[in-house]
């Protein structure tokens, strides 16, 4: 389906105790990377406000913490239905902000809805434990809010980033603090009314505008008792060394540079459609594309399907846009110097066209650069577009010692028919996701979502069950209530 892009400029304030506040920090323009048109304009809070929404966050959070765990799912219940009745509407605004097509702009959504349902499951199976551990002693766990948390997402999930921990972290009993991207703000203004008519309380989400000055200020604010991040690793680090610094909790996942190991004995075809459409999704900007192939042995009529499904890509229909005209300008430039690097370019996105009527866009048709040199940019470098760098190996154990040399760890996916072979890269691949015949291994709920290295600053993972212990707090609790005559050493 075609992108419906808003014909009107959307304004964008930020979302304080239930109701929508200019900004009184200035405003700025949010373009569309389809057609370089103004679709919107978003205001940025000043630091007195940001204290002041923060200030009524802590107060609205004490009767929420409070209130049970089965009241709170049901509010999570209906945000559920009235996602799934914008969800066409949603796909359409998040795609018309970050370049998305269509389909993937829903296909987020959905993901972000998955973790909602994982929410509204741990009613059931979160129940904590109680065991009699002596003679009229029990002890037993109690899950209990932090209170005020923030979250800081990037541009290229508008939805399914912030949907990985606003349903988890409400529905535990906390209030959320969100800064979405500075690029992306617009889809905020669907979840937040979304949550509003859902029956949330005033003051349980809060979405701030703005860059690093409103993040520093969230950061800096003692309301504000843990930081979760999703971003580039440069600020993944600066926010986590703030975070902990003031000895908050912080969880903050960086870039990424996925390697994919082709070996001789995969189905062509499964990894022709699985390695192309990894890394020209959503353009190649997202922590999951493919973006090194480790290209084993002989390999050529792999490659040449990779080659074939990449060129049927059409801008504008399965391919979107890239974020920005300066981005778009450096992948562009990053093309050119793999090539003065020794590379080979066996598609050349940078002559693809832009689709009709929107010549003011940003866009780049899939490249694949052949014999790409180590430690250039193209096999170090997170470019993040539609670019993979091929780097011909002799054998299964060179491709994982050049795996293994990279500085981030988010996925790693190996093409196979060996389950020898493919057990060998679960094991030894460095990286917190692994895809066996999968070009983007994103875990689907219950299993949570979460790199190594420099793609994670922070323990546990930042969506299911092993996100449940950042976001709260378990109590302890041990009870007596009579004199005991045994030798019972508990007193
Ligand atoms: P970014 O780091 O530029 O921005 C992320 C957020 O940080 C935005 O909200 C932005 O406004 C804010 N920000 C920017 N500069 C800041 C500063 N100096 N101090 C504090 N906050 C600041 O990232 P991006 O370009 O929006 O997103 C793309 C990056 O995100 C890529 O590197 C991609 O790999 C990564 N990403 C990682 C994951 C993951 O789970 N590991 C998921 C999605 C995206």
């Amino acid at each position: 389906m075609t992108v419906k892009i808003p014909a009107e400029v959307i304004s964008c304030d930020n979302f304080i105790r239930g109701e929508w506040v200019k900004g009184e920090a200035g405003s700025h323009d949010i373009i569309s990377p389809y057609n370089g048109k103004k679709i919107g304009r978003v205001t940025v809070p000043s630091a007195a406000q940001v204290q002041s929404a923060l200030k009524l966050a802590d107060e609205a959070q004490i009767e929420w913490g409070k209130t049970p765990l089965k009241e709170r799912t049901r509010v999570m219940f209906a945000f559920r239905d009235i996602l799934i009745r914008d969800l066409n509407e949603m796909a359409h605004l998040k795609a018309s902000e970050s370049g998305k097509t269509f389909d993937e702009g829903k296909a987020g959504l959905m993901k972000g809805i998955e973790v909602l349902e994982y929410a509204l499951s741990l009613q059931n199976i979160d129940m904590g434990g109680k065991l009699e551990v002596s003679r009229g002693v029990s002890c037993e766990y109690r899950r209990t809010a932090l209170g005020v948390i923030a979250n800081i997402t990037p541009f290229n999930f508008p939805a399914m980033v912030p949907m990985w921990t606003i349903p988890i972290a409400l529905t535990l009993g906390n209030a959320y603090v969100w800064k979405p991207s500075d690029k992306t703000p617009l889809t905020s203004i669907r979840i937040a009314n979304a949550l509003k008519e859902a029956g949330l309380p005033a003051g349980l989400l809060t979405v701030l505008h703005g860059n690093a000055e409103t993040v520093n200020a969230i950061i800096d604010s003692p309301i504000v008792k843990a930081v979760g991040f999703v971003g580039s690793t440069k600020v993944a680090k600066l926010v986590y060394q703030r975070a902990t610094a003031l000895g908050k909790r912080a969880l903050c996942m960086g870039g990424a540079k996925n390697h994919i190991v082709l070996l001789p004995d995969a189905n062509p075809e499964l990894a022709g459609i699985g390695i192309a459409d990894s890394f020209t999704g959503c353009a190649g900007q997202r922590c999951m594309a493919a973006s090194v192939l480790l290209a084993v042995g002989d390999v050529d009529k792999h490659i040449e399907k990779i080659v074939e499904r990449a060129k049927a890509m059409q801008l504008g229909n399965n391919m979107g846009a890239i974020i920005t005209k300066t981005q778009k300008d450096f992948l562009v430039e990053a093309i050119g110097r793999a090539e003065s690097h020794g590379a080979k370019i066996l598609l050349d996105g940078r002559l693809a066209k832009a689709p009709t009527g929107m010549d003011e866009g940003n866009w780049l048709g899939p490249t694949v650069l052949d014999g790409v040199k180590l430690g250039t940019e193209a096999h170090a470098v997170e470019l993040f577009g539609p670019i993979i760098s091929i780097i011909r190996c002799k054998d299964l154990t060179e491709a994982i010692s050049i795996q293994n040399t990279s500085e981030y760890g988010n996925a790693c996916s190996v093409f196979t028919n060996s389950g020898a072979m493919a057990e060998r890269v679960s094991k030894e691949a460095k990286a917190g996701m692994i895809g066996i015949n999968v070009g983007v291994p994103v875990p689907r709920e219950p299993f949570s979502f979460g790199g190594v290295a420099a793609s994670k600053f922070g323990h546990g993972d930042i969506t299911g069950e092993h996100s449940l212990d950042f976001w709260s707090d378990v109590k302890k609790i041990t009870v007596k209530w009579e004199k005991q005559n045994d030798n019972n050493w508990m007193s």
